[in-house]
This record gives structure tokens, sequence and C-alpha cells, in this order.
């Protein structure tokens, strides 16, 4: 295949590759401090790399896939025991961090290698064949301990083609980046991608605001952000206008690993005239759907399948759904080049997640619109609630609630109920807590706009939903509270 970073020895040498805070590199300097990585790793098996958001994470990374050596990216604020999994799971020989970084005490037996992202050495050379594992990344632990999902070069480069498709993505784009590094989204996604493109990343250390508002506004032209950070662009947009003029002004907004509250989508919209269009993808697939560039942004929706991803929904008899009418639930399945090849050690879980056709099991489930679209009902595990006969998509009832001006955050599960199997339990983190809305108000509220079977039966007011490092609410812990 061509190399996976063609923009390293083709584009001008002064061409701006990354920036992070105050600290950036050329493709020209990014070249040379790659390939001066490469000769210190080229032996390895794996390397872990400490991610933080800096340039030294972003040098690890595209010297590990040069080399051919698979990187596993670390999440630096891990505590130690699941620092202590993923180091006995993956087994690395080494880590990549930054000079001064400080390392826990589960990485201090590896042997640490400093990147210098100032250091000069001979082009490198891409040296890894298609299916050569690029990454191991481990899956964000929202239903369970994290698993590590190897994933090819092959995948990296067709999700991020496809993209490049779906998004009009060139090299003269420009992104700002606020997310972490340690998954796909802020690591394939926001840096690879625009290094892929031949384009450039900024990235703000720390999301903020003032610091999208500055960049959109200095030359930026496309943001990658969780629903968290739109979220507070949501709230942010009513009093910034520079922040308005920025949103207004820029290229794409893009949205993913979670799904954009329809409150927050409209709330956008309206103060900007501009649409956040939603992809919808998973660490063991990278990207499966998005809203193209020329597309419509439909709320609540991820759009169409990617090219070359194949998409389909399967009900819990096995029957695959064929009529598009916006209703009938079934569970995502995906095949095509953008799927990894295993989760590392668990052969039980990689066998357990395909079909005997080589179909991936996402564990989503969705109705698909008239024209295709894809509309995320929940997780299969969590957000699905079976309650009087029906089946109920905890992410309508959410979307719901977070329409009520006395709500400020919302998440809705199922427990066990005597009468109606489950009943639906709503977890509310109210506007004021001086004065958090009622139940009956709630409900009514819900059964309104939706129907009265969706009304929820229980209401907790807590100070914050549990989330973890991507923004996602951890469902799992709240039905333990
Ligand atoms: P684990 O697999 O360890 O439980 P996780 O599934 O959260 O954690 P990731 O691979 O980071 O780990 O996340 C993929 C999941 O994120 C998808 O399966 C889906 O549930 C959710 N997701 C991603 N993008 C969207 C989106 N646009 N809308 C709704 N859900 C999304
Ligand atoms: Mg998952």
């Amino acid at each position: 295949m061509t190399p996976l970073f063609p923009a390293l020895t083709e584009t001008p040498a002064d061409r701006p590759a990354l920036r992070f805070g105050e600290r950036s590199l050329t493709y020209a300097q990014l070249a040379a401090a790659a390939g001066a990585l490469t000769g210190r790793i080229g032996g390895a098996t794996r390397v872990a790399v400490w991610a933080t958001p800096t340039l030294e994470t972003a040098v690890a990374v595209v010297a590990a896939l040069l080399a051919g050596v698979p990187a596993v990216p670390l999440n630096p604020k891990s505590g130690e025991k699941e620092l202590g999994h993923i180091l006995a799971d993956s087994a690395p020989g080494l880590v990549l961090t930054a000079p001064d970084d400080r390392l826990p005490a589960p990485l201090r037996d590896l042997t640490r290698v400093d990147v210098d992202p100032q250091a000069t050495g001979p082009a490198p050379e891409d040296r890894a064949a298609d299916e050569d594992p690029a990454l191991i990344v481990y899956t964000s632990g929202t239903t369970g301990p994290p698993k590590g999902a190897v994933i090819p070069r092959r995948a990296v480069a067709s999700t991020l083609d496809a993209l490049a498709d779906a998004w009009q993505w060139t090299g003269d784009d420009v992104l700002v980046h606020g997310l972490p590094l340690f998954h796909v989204h802020g690591l394939v996604l926001g840096t690879l991608g625009p290094l892929r493109r031949g384009g450039s990343v900024r990235h703000l250390g720390r999301f903020s605001t003032q610091g999208v508002a500055r960049e959109l506004n200095g030359g930026a032209t496309m943001l990658f952000g969780v629903p968290t950070m739109y979220h507070r662009i949501a709230e942010a947009v009513t009093s910034d206008p520079q922040l308005v003029r920025a949103l207004t002004g820029a290229r794409l907004l893009v949205s993913g690993s979670a799904a954009l509250p329809v409150h927050d989508h409209g709330r956008i919209a309206t103060a900007t005239g501009r649409r956040v269009i939603e992809r919808y993808g998973m660490t063991e697939t990278l990207m499966n759907t998005s809203v193209r560039a020329d597309g419509e942004a439909r709320p609540g929706t991820v759009g169409v399948p990617l090219p070359g991803v194949e998409l389909r929904l399967v009900e819990e008899d096995g029957s695959e759904v064929t009529v598009y009418d916006g209703e009938t639930v079934g569970e995502i399945q995906v095949r095509g080049p953008n799927l990894f090849t295993e989760y590392l050690n668990r052969p039980d879980a990689t066998a357990a997640a395909f079909t005997a056709d080589g179909w991936f099991r996402t564990g989503d489930m969705a109705v698909r619109d008239p024209d295709g679209y894809v509309r995320i009902v929940g997780r299969k595990a969590t957000d699905l609630i079976k309650s009087g006969g029906y089946k109920i998509g905890a992410g309508e009832i959410e979307n719901a609630l977070l329409e009520h001006p006395g709500v400020r955050e919302a998440a809705v599960t199922g427990e066990p109920d005597a009468d109606l199997g489950e009943r639906i339990v709503a977890w509310i983190v109210p506007a004021d807590p001086q004065s958090p809305p009622a139940l009956e108000e709630l409900a009514d509220h819900v059964a309104l706009r939706l129907a009265p079977h969706k009304r929820p039966r229980v209401v907790h007011h807590l100070d914050a939903l549990p989330r973890n490092d991507m923004g996602k609410i951890m469902k799992r812990a709240l039905a333990h509270d």
C-alpha cells in the first residue's frame, strides 16, 4: 500500500504539521524526529506510549507506525490498577515518554525512551505491511474492563480515507483538537488523520471554548469534539460573540464517541446557523458511519455507512431488519476494511464478537430512517429497557429530559420491577440544585413528548453524572449507586 503518511516526504518542508500549545513541528521536522526515534525502537515487539497531549506523543506514535512496531497508548490519568492490567496484558518492552514525565510505579520497570521532537535523523522508511498491527488501543471500559483492540495499518488507512471522502477532508484543513490521545478519536482521527492528508493539527492542551474560538478565528477549519465539549459550546454561544463568529466560519464541526444530545445540537444551530455533524465509531471498528459534509445533519442521527463499510441491523432472532421505518430496532453489525483483527489475549471475546460470516457485533442498537440514516438507540447491555412489553431506548428519553429547563444533565437506566419487568429510572443533574424538578413533572414532560409508557417511574438527583475521560456516562456506576 502507499505509505501511511506520504506528506512526510512529499510536502514542502516548512509546511506546519503539529502544534501543541506553544510548540510546533513542520513536516520536515516531524520526519526527522520520527526518523531519529525509529532507529531506537526498531527491534522492539511492542512499545507503550505515555499518551499525554503533547508533541512527544504524536512523534512517538508516528515513529512506531513507521517502524512497524505496534504502539500501545496509555492514559496518563489511569489508576495504577488499570495501568497494571494493561501492561500485564500488552507486555510492551519499552515506554516512550517526554523527558520531564514522571511515571507511576507500574511503568518504572520498563525501559524508558525519551522522545525528542527536535531530534534530527534520516527521513523514516515506512517498513510495515498492510495487515501488520499498528496500534493496540484499549476500549473505554464503559461496559466492562478495557479490552485491547489490535488495529492493523490497513484499518487506520482505510478509515481515514473513507472519512476524507465523507468530509471532503484535504491537506488544506487545519484541525482544532482538544481531545486526549489515548483513544482512537483523538489519536487516529485527530492526530493521524490530518497527518495522512498533509494538513495540520493545533492541539489546545486543555479544551476550552475560548481556545476553540481563538483557533477557528485564526485560520483553523475543523473541530472534532465529544458531546461534553459541544455541551459547553452550547452553553457558551449565548454570551460569546467570538465563539459564534468562529463556529459560523468553520468548515466542519464533528461530534463523536457518544450521542450528541439533540438539545445541544439545536442550541448550537440556533445561535450559529451551523449544524454539528455526527459520526459513529468504536475502538474495534474505527469509523462506521457519518453524516457527510454535503449531507443533511439530522439531529439524533449518525448518518450513513462510510465508503467500504457494510452495515446491517439484526434483530434478536437473528433476522436482518430490511424495513427502514425509523422504528424497527436491531443490533448494528459491521464488516469492512476498518475492522480490528482481535482482542489481545482474548480469543474467547474475539470469537464472541464476530458472526460466522465475519460481521462484527457492535453491541449498539439502532433504527434506520427511510433514507438509510442510522439512529442509535443505545447499547444493548445498558440502554435498552424492557418495560411493559416494550423495548425502550434510553437515548430518546434522555433527549426529552434534556429539553426540560430544570434539567442540566440526564441519564436513563432500567431497574427490575415486579409488574413491568423493568421500570425506567432517570438520573438528573438539576439546573438549579435548590429546586430540582419533581418526578411527576418530569414524567409528564416525557409522556407528552414521547409516549406514556416511556415516562420515568423513579428519579434520582445527582451533583454530577459519573463520566470517564472521554466524557462518556458510566451507567455501570449509576446502577451500583
Ligand atoms: P467498552 O467497550 O470498554 O465498554 P466503549 O464501548 O465506550 O467501552 P469505545 O470503543 O471508546 O469504548 O466506544 C465505542 C462506543 O461509543 C460505541 O460502541 C457506541 O456505543 C459509542 N458511540 C460512539 N460514537 C457514538 C455516537 N456518535 N453516538 C452514539 N454512541 C456513540
Ligand atoms: Mg465497546
